[in-house]
């Protein structure tokens, strides 16, 4: 026990280091958003990441002169993250080359189980502390105002997945070994699914795909990046001064090619002088990274917005086949 123990704490102390070498505390300190690039990672310590349909693994690494990372296209983009963040524990930490399936998902990581070959048993625990440390589910809950008990409730915990590009089932886990919950609260959340929270965020709306996550979207997430799948749905829930005679203009969205599937306002709209909340849902329909604007405005004085909120989303996932796209244009460039 005591030797799996030693291989959790050095698993963990790797992925701190590999975060300090590599500027990642400061970069995401300095952007709203953004989750730990774990993708760059791989690149930035010379391995070579590539993208194949495979059907039994999830990922795998091959050490050598040119180490490699293998990851499959089969899967959502936070599995595929999870899979690299793994494969990168392998390679940071020196291991043998390693074939990678499904078990790595149904793993509890820091669980010092027996049967589980101690490399193995490192990269998970690397790979849940390197997408998920403590300062940054801290970040994400201070840039929320989430009050600390909140993390207990299922939709926040899963907000908060999205924030930071893990599965909402890591997220829980990552909760339980930061001790922002508790183990009771830690089953409560993994009995709950996620298609559960979507369903209720979105009041009805049915999406053709509900593997899409859905990101509510309130004035915390001003500046935004939002990583995320490329048919997601946004849930957009701004104060609207509409007694004022100001609306919030989502033109923008439309033009950007999201179709609107909802449209509501909340509160009470009669009152005078009432502030009231607009809802709007928007869905995504492809592969794309783009900013967008959006003004709350007289319609008759379109050109004076009261307030403004800003939002950029690179909605790639899940990677496709072939070698990292980044990578890529470096070899191409360099030809
Ligand atoms: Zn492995």
């Amino acid at each position: 026990m005591a030797e799996r123990r030693d291989a959790i704490l050095k698993a963990i102390k790797a992925a701190h280091k590999l975060h300090l070498d590599l500027g990642v505390r400061a970069r995401l300190e300095r952007s709203n958003g953004g989750r730990v690039d774990v993708f760059g990672a791989i690149g930035e310590l010379g391995a070579t990441l590539m993208f194949q349909p495979l059907d039994k693994l999830l990922g795998a690494y091959v050490p050598a002169e040119e180490p490699g990372i293998l990851i499959t296209t089969k899967r959502p983009l936070s599995i595929q993250r999870f899979t690299a963040a793994h494969e990168l524990g392998h390679l940071y930490m020196n291991h043998q080359s390693s074939l990678d399936d499904q078990g790595i998902l149904g793993r509890a990581p820091f669980s010092p189980a027996k049967g589980l070959a101690l490399q193995e048993l490192e990269a998970d625990a690397f790979a849940s502390m390197f997408l998920a440390p403590a300062w940054l589910v801290a970040l994400i809950v201070r840039r929320q105002g989430w009050a600390p008990e909140r993390l207990a409730d299922p939709a926040t915990a899963y907000q908060l997945s999205l924030r930071l590009g893990t599965s909402y089932a890591a997220t829980c886990h990552v909760l339980e070994r930061h001790k922002a919950i508790k183990r009771e609260q830690l089953k409560h959340l993994l009995s709950v699914e996620p298609k559960a929270i979507k369903r209720a965020l979105l009041h009805g709306h049915e999406p053709p795909d509900w593997r899409s996550d859905v990101w509510l979207l309130t004035d915390r997430d001003e500046g935004l990046v939002v990583e995320g799948g490329r048919h997601d749905l946004f849930v957009v829930q701004l104060p609207e001064n509409s007694s004022a005679g100001y609306l919030w203009n989502f033109d923008a969205l439309k033009a950007e090619g999201f179709a609107l599937v909802a449209d509501d306002h909340e509160g009470d709209t009669a009152r005078a002088g009432a502030m009231v909340t607009r809802k709007i849902t928007a869905q995504a329909s492809g592969r794309v990274s783009r900013a967008v604007t959006f003004r709350e405005q007289r319609p008759w004085m379109p050109e004076e917005a009261l307030k403004e909120f800003h939002l950029q989303y690179e909605l790639r996932g899940p990677e496709e086949p072939g070698m990292w796209e980044p990578d890529l244009m470096r070899v191409l460039q360099a030809a």
